[in-house]
């Protein structure tokens, strides 16, 4: 059952890959192509993507035209116009600016050489995409309500002004605003001070002579027990020795392909500029894989209780553990040790590693304590 989990956490991926996270979890759902248009710089009339000319004043539609989404469109079902929709960007000649589909060699329009003209742009988010709707506007001549999709009124042929709603804006990839970009500068600037000035104080050095005043130290040992142990994971990572009592289904994690539990959550579809007066309509979806998270027990040593010495001399103890009869064992033990030494009127704290190093700070006894600039003790030392 486990075969779509074998493989590196998605994380690890998204590095090797170099792509965001996001973009590895998300798959693109490929949903079909639409016409797009295009607006005439001369005569402001809106032309179907594949056009080249304009229909209004018979001009050719300029390299810097951009297409635009229509306000509805329907997917293409033509497959000669899907095969050209397919084909790439298409090319503007050299010579005399004419668009001509990707793949010709000699333009159409001049027969000028294409080996050095220019791709148009593709990949560009032109609008979020909206299926005919069967709504309608009135045409402005002579009043016959015509379909969004449409561009000419069907009943007089006049050019139909561009719908409410339509969006030639990009959805995606808006410019960041400069104001974070300003207040991401001053904290940049702010916490590099901080950083100098704490780098500053933390190297500062200062000498100064203390008493010790007061010791303390714990030490503890840990009691544990065999017995039944209640846990909880996922299906799979559970040992060999365990007993499941219970499992359901539990959501794991977003992967880019569908798998045997998981539900899919796609965003809302938008169109891509192809570069040829076709758009992509694409959809980006994610898998919620759910699995069997489970509740099982297994028999293993835990802590059932903590043992504890402490004083305040110099003569350290380990406490007794008092195990009972059988099931019980000692685990980790632990020591720590606290010296006070009072210097200047102010008490400064300090922690021996060993019971070797604290068994030197008797009560009373003279010490040179090196103090950097955050208060912290970096050395102690026998006075001179
Ligand atoms: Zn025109
Ligand atoms: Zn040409
Ligand atoms: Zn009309």
């Amino acid at each position: 059952m486990d075969f779509w989990r074998n493989r590196p956490p998605a994380a690890i991926l998204a590095l090797d890959s170099g792509l965001e996270e996001t973009d590895w979890i998300m798959a693109k759902k490929r949903l079909g192509y639409v016409k797009l248009i295009w607006t005439c710089p001369r005569c402001a009339t809106r032309n179907p993507g594949p056009n080249k000319f304009c229909n209004g004043c018979g001009a050719p539609q300029p390299e810097d035209v951009p297409f635009e989404q229509p306000a509805e469109a329907e997917l293409i079902k033509d497959s000669g116009e899907l095969a050209r929709a397919k084909a790439g960007p298409d090319i503007h000649c050299p010579y005399c600016g004419g668009r001509n589909p990707a793949g010709v060699k000699f333009c159409g329009a001049c027969g000028g050489d294409l080996a050095q003209g220019k791709a148009r742009q593709k990949g560009r988010v032109v609008g979020a995409y909206r299926a005919p709707s069967g709504a309608t506007r009135p045409c402005p001549a002579c009043g016959t309500p015509n379909p969004l999709t449409s561009l000419k009124c069907s009943n007089c042929g006049s050019a139909l002004p561009a719908a409410e709603g339509a969006s030639p804006a990009a959805p995606a990839g808006a410019p960041p605003a400069k104001t974070p970009l300003l207040i991401g500068g001053v904290a940049a600037v702010l916490c590099l001070v901080a950083v100098v000035v704490l780098g500053f104080l933390f190297f500062q050095r200062d000498e100064r002579s203390g008493i010790v005043e007061s010791v303390a130290w714990e030490r503890t040992i840990e009691i544990e027990r065999f017995g039944p142990v209640e846990h909880q994971d996922w299906q799979d990572e559970i040992p060999s020795n365990a007993s499941v009592s219970s499992c359901e289904l539990e959501y794991f994690e977003d992967q880019p392909e569908p798998a045997p539990v998981a539900t899919e959550v796609c965003g809302t579809p938008y169109t891509v500029d192809e570069g040829s007066g076709f758009g992509e309509v694409v959809q980006d979806c994610t898998y919620r894989v759910y699995e069997q998270m489970c509740r099982y027990t297994v028999e293993e040593w835990t802590v059932i209780d903590t043992r504890r010495a402490t004083g305040d001399d110099l003569n350290p103890e380990w406490p007794e553990a008092r195990l009972a009869a059988n099931g019980e064992r000692t685990g980790a033990e632990h020591e720590s040790y606290t010296v006070t030494l009072r210097s200047d009127g102010a008490a400064l704290s300090f922690a021996p590693s060993t019971a070797a190093e604290f068994a030197a700070f008797a009560r009373g006894s003279q010490w040179t304590v090196t103090v950097n600039g955050l208060g912290a003790i970096v050395a102690v030392e026998p006075a001179r």
